[in-house]
């Protein structure tokens, strides 16, 4: 190895792409975000973050940690209005359709469930499939739902958990957010049970309140009394991928909904994005000047072997959860919700998933 710094180029600045900013930054590393928006956006609404990643209001605190001058490591810089178009992985090369070229020695494709770097590693152009189910997104001031009584003798709107309600093949997950300033609420509802079309082109658009209602009716009214008075919200058409053949190829490796977009039934999708930076940051913790291009393979394919499995079985599993929906794309797992949650929340990192896998491999030999 040279002393010459190790440079990363990151695609996208959602919260996959700032934690890998943020879990790579050392000495001697030049790390820049390229996002195709001009500034980074907000994801809109709540997302809750299991036990298996951590809870912050996310994309603000990762966007803060990256820059922070105080922070060990040198900061980050995040470059806004960079469309990547273009990825020759071999060289490590990122094009922007400005025509900025960028050249790394790692480049992580954080670019989201559209990914353009998924084509350039996978050699097809893989498409996200809608999955049967879309879901409004909305909030309520927390003052609005406490003043619900009805509502609140069920649900206390500040007990900070995720709440689920499942009421035949619809589903509310709901929780507050922003230290108890909103309650936040993502409503699923199979495709052919809405009362609106979801199938826009870029898959997202505001609902219609009246629809939703409608779609909805079968909640209790202490459950739907509280959604009367919404001003706003949000609709997306769910959709998610098929398991990938591979995460990585040569320089460069895809990460979050980039390599494993999966629904929301299960609350996973950011989580497994963290779980993707951490795993970065640890199989390139001693990494402390330029790679060759073989370190690099080897170690993005300690990555993809420790992350592969598990995130692979939480995507299959998240499809499983929105039944019947999902049904005839579903491949049955046998493990039980409450063994499930244990899988999700035992991680502890990802050498100590490789371990663990080395183990039981030696024990069943
Ligand atoms: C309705 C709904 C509810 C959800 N609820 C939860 C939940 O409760 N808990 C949970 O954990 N997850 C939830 N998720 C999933 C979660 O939001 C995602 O899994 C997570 O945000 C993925 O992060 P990401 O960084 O991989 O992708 P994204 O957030 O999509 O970020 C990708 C970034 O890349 C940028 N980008 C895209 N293309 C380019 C390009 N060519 N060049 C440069 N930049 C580019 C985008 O602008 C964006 O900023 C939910 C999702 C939906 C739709």
């Amino acid at each position: 190895m040279s002393n010459r710094e190790f440079r990363i180029v990151i695609v996208g600045g959602g919260i996959a792409g700032l934690s890998a900013a943020v879990a790579l930054r050392a000495e001697n590393r030049d790390i820049k975000v390229l996002e195709k928006s001009a500034q980074l956006k907000e994801i809109g609404a709540g997302i809750s973050l299991q036990p298996n990643a951590s809870k912050q209001d996310l994309q603000d605190i990762l966007k803060e940690a990256a820059i922070d001058p105080k922070r060990p490591g040198r900061p980050v810089s995040i470059l806004t209005s960079k469309n990547v178009c273009y990825c020759n992985t071999a060289e490590g090369i990122v094009t922007t359709e400005d025509g900025s070229i960028f050249e790394a020695d790692l480049v992580i494709g954080a670019d989201g469930i559209k990914s353009r770097i998924r084509e350039f590693i996978c050699g097809d152009k893989i498409d996200a499939m809608p999955t049967g189910i879309s879901a409004y997104r909305f909030l309520i001031p927390m003052e609005k739902i406490e003043a619900e009584t009805e509502f609140t003798r069920h649900i206390n709107p500040r007990d900070e958990f995720t709440t689920m309600v499942l009421c035949h093949d619809r589903r509310l997950v709901m929780g507050p957010i922003r230290h108890g300033e909103s309650f936040s609420v993502v409503a699923l509802v199979p495709d052919e049970k809405m009362h609106e079309d979801s199938s826009h082109t870029n898959w997202t658009s505001s609902g219609s309140i009246t629809s939703f209602l409608d779609s909805f009716s079968v909640l209790p009214t202490w459950l739907l009394k509280p959604f009367q008075n919404i001003t706003s919200l949000g609709l997306w058409q769910l959709r998610d991928l098929d398991p990938l053949d591979t995460w990585f190829k040569d320089h460069a490796i895809v990460i979050g909904d980039a390599a494993h977009a999966m629904l929301p039934t299960q609350g996973q999708g950011a989580s497994q994005a963290v779980e993707d930076a951490e795993a970065l940051a640890a199989f390139f913790e001693d990494i402390e000047s330029r790679p060759s291009a073989e370190d690099v393979q080897a170690r993005l394919a300690k990555v993809f072997e420790a992350r592969y499995e598990r995130a692979t079985l939480i995507q299959k599993y998240s499809r499983q959860q929105g039944k019947p929906a999902t049904e005839k794309n579903s491949i049955e797992i046998q493990m039980k919700p409450e063994e499930f949650a244990e899988f999700n929340y035992s991680y502890q990192g990802a050498k100590q998933w490789l371990e663990n896998a080395q183990l039981k491999r030696m024990r069943s030999d």
